[in-house]
């Protein structure tokens, strides 16, 4: 089923058309919980992954505040889900939930043992499906995998760690079946699994990284209409797990080039976000889903910061440059 962005409250090409020359295709992921196989696009699905190839591991250092053993939480998880279930059906007795909770927890026990950790994945983004994707002449795959624990030396620190695995799918023959797990994780970084549902919609830049002229224009504009996020969260940047486009609002700080060290500008390749719309960003639900209220706001339930975006950029002058990141 495709998901829709519903029309934006406002025509900003009507309004500047000057902005047209900033446009760029972004892919909204539409993640929604599903049985993803490794043909499939999916959020924390399974990769198409040799099996002759070493899957990758973690050697940075971690900071282990938020770590709990990886399968507590995907039984954790488990547990939620059924919880949920339940609950539709009728009431729960919260004094045996809690009970079964606490029964739960003390069933695992792992620490970090100090080896490389293996990674876990975030994403597998087929081409076919995620169009706009770098170096479509080569590539009609990628994968995009994350250690899921806090690391305090990373560009962005105290996130979980990115490696990515660009691949042509008809050379990978036989695949991967049991990929290593971690030990320990944090339970913020695990996504629940998801099909997806892309869809390419266009994206503009921040209001602040717009020519001076075009920016002071939409700053009066947007005083005019006394909407202060009528730019910026209503129509320049969808929120949610996306690829490419423009990516987050910057919140936390102003936006800055992202330069790679071989002097190019790095574009966004990958947006993990926390949740796919919130209070102020609801105008964002597809039309399909309309009067849903919550229910498809945050499926993959990752959570970065306090209710952050992280995005990882590339290079395009080379998928060999190391990506960066930024947290919005
Ligand atoms: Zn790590
Ligand atoms: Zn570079």
């Amino acid at each position: 089923m495709t998901r829709t962005t519903p029309p934006r409250p406002y025509d900003l090409l009507a309004l500047f058309p000057e902005l047209a020359a900033h446009a760029r295709p972004a892919v909204r992921l539409h993640p929604r919980h599903g049985e993803p196989g490794v043909h499939d696009s999916s959020i924390g699905g399974p990769l198409l992954w040799p099996a002759e190839e070493p899957w990758p591991t973690c050697s940075l250092e971690h900071e282990d505040l938020n770590d709990e053993p990886y399968a507590y939480v995907l039984a954790w998880h488990d547990y939620l889900d059924d919880r949920d279930r339940r609950q539709k059906e009728g009431g729960l007795d919260w004094d045996v939930e809690r009970r079964r909770a606490d029964e739960l927890e003390a069933r695992f026990t792992a620490e970090d043992d100090g080896a490389p950790a293996p990674l876990i994945p975030l994403a597998q983004l087929y081409y076919r499906d995620v169009p706009h994707l770098p170096w479509a002449d080569r590539y009609d795959l990628l994968q995009v995998l994350w250690c899921p624990r806090d690391h305090p030396e990373t560009e962005t620190p105290f996130n979980p760690a990115f490696q990515l695995r660009w691949r042509s799918a008809e050379q990978v023959g036989p695949v991967l079946a049991d990929p290593p797990v971690p030990l320990v994780c944090s339970e913020n970084y695990v996504p629940r699994q998801c099909v997806l549902h892309p869809e390419t919609i266009t994206e503009y830049p921040d209001a602040l990284d717009l020519p001076a002229d075009l920016a002071a224009a939409i700053r009066a504009w947007t005083e005019r209409i006394g909407d202060s996020t009528a730019y910026n969260w209503d129509t320049a940047k969808a929120p949610g797990l996306k690829t490419t486009g423009y990516g987050g609002v910057w919140g936390i700080i102003d936006p800055y080039p992202i330069l790679c060290e071989c002097g190019e500008r790095q574009l966004p390749l990958f947006t993990a976000a926390t949740g796919e719309f919130d209070g102020g960003t609801t105008s964002w639900r597809p039309v399909e889903e309309a009067g849903t209220e919550w229910e498809f706001a945050d499926p993959v339930k990752i959570v970065i910061g306090r209710g952050y975006t992280l995005q990882l950029y590339y290079c395009p002058a080379s998928e060999d440059h190391p990506g960066r990141t930024e947290m919005f």
